[in-house]
């Protein structure tokens, strides 16, 4: 499989990362049992063993316990390690989280990020994070708070690298601003039925700077992936089954499942978005680690964005 640098850090990964939200099967701790726990350690396995050399995390999936199965799998197959990033999240805190009266919110204090690095580290039971990201942006984010909780995680080995989620460009660049070193990933929301980053300047910033952008919900959480339909009373319904017609159409031309044919359209585009593939099943797995072998012709690119935007380009 090809590689592809994430951002100017010289780490390496296949052209797929694999999403570990849902391995749990449940957003509640409490309810993995014996069968959910070798669910999500077999859709772990099949991710590695198909090539996928990214794994992302966060602190809220299910609580810390889809960190904590990750662990368990690294524990088994220590050789993960070696040939895998792991990238996490921190910064969402819940309503209650720690007081009962405390509300929703976003944290990006340094005490808040250091404390939950620690917490990340713990669960998956490793000794550094490869890729330390912000979750969601803290509209009260000081990027020299920031800057000081990533330096002293770096400088301790506990992050070799950080990045950011959901970040628009301005709040990008203000915080590479107090940074030393570059970000090296903003993951956002790219898929067919997500088009944003491809005009609001997000990905175009990401070619400027050399951060990799990394796609979640990639197949629109199902939707775009093979299988995947319409619901009757979708307001857009008309525009989404031509949408998928369109999908379906690139799909056979290169003899491949709806899935591979949405994976490779994100990765046509030049800033080599990086999609986090987030099925639980071995062979869904399987099969989307086969989209880095398709070129997506510019022809073919542009009928599906036309397609996805709705309306002709002017
Ligand atoms: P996705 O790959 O777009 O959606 C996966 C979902 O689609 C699963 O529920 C899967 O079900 C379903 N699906 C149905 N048919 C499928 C098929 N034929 N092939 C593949 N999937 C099919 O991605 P996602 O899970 O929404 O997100 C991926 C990752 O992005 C997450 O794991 C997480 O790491 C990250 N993420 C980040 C943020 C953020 O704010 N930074 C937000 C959301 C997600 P089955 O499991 O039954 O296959």
């Amino acid at each position: 499989m090809d590689k592809v640098r994430i951002g100017q850090t010289g780490f390496d990964a296949s052209k797929l990362a694999y999403g570990c939200m849902r391995i749990a099967g449940t957003w509640n701790p409490n309810d993995i049992d014996a069968n959910k726990r070798e669910a999500a350690h077999q859709a772990i396995l099949a991710a590695y063993e198909a090539g996928y050399t990214l794994f992302d995390h966060a602190d809220i999936y299910c609580a810390g316990a889809c960190e904590a199965l990750y662990g368990e799998v690294l524990d088994q197959v220590p050789a993960m390690r070696r040939e895998c990033l792991i990238a996490t999240k921190c910064g969402i805190r819940w309503q209650g989280d720690p007081n009962p009266d405390a509300p929703h919110r976003y944290d990006f204090s340094k005490e808040h990020i250091l404390w939950s690095c620690e917490q990340s580290l713990r669960r998956l039971r490793v000794e550094t994070i490869d890729i330390y990201q912000l979750h969601r942006p803290d509209v009260l984010m000081d990027p020299d708070e920031v800057a000081e909780a990533f330096l002293k995680l770096h400088a301790s080995g506990k992050v070799r690298a950080f990045g950011v989620s959901n970040f628009p460009p301005s709040m990008v660049s203000a915080l590479q601003s107090s940074l030393p070193f570059p970000l090296v990933v903003n993951q956002v929301e790219i898929h067919p039925g997500r088009l944003d980053c491809f005009v609001d300047g997000t990905l175009d910033q990401c070619l400027e700077m050399g951060i990799t952008p990394l796609a979640w919900s990639p197949v629109g959480g199902g939707l775009f992936a093979e299988g995947g339909a319409v619901r009757p009373d979708d307001p857009r319904r008309e525009g989404l089954e031509k949408l998928l017609a369109e999908l379906d159409r690139l799909a056979q031309k290169h003899g491949v499942t709806r899935t591979e044919a949405t994976l490779a359209w994100l990765m046509r585009h030049p800033s080599q978005i990086v999609p986090i593939v987030g099925s639980t099943k071995p062979e869904r797995i399987r099969q989307a680690a086969k989209a880095a072998e398709i070129e997506v012709s510019r022809e073919d690119w542009y009928r599906v964005y036309v397609a996805a935007r709705m309306r002709p380009l002017p």
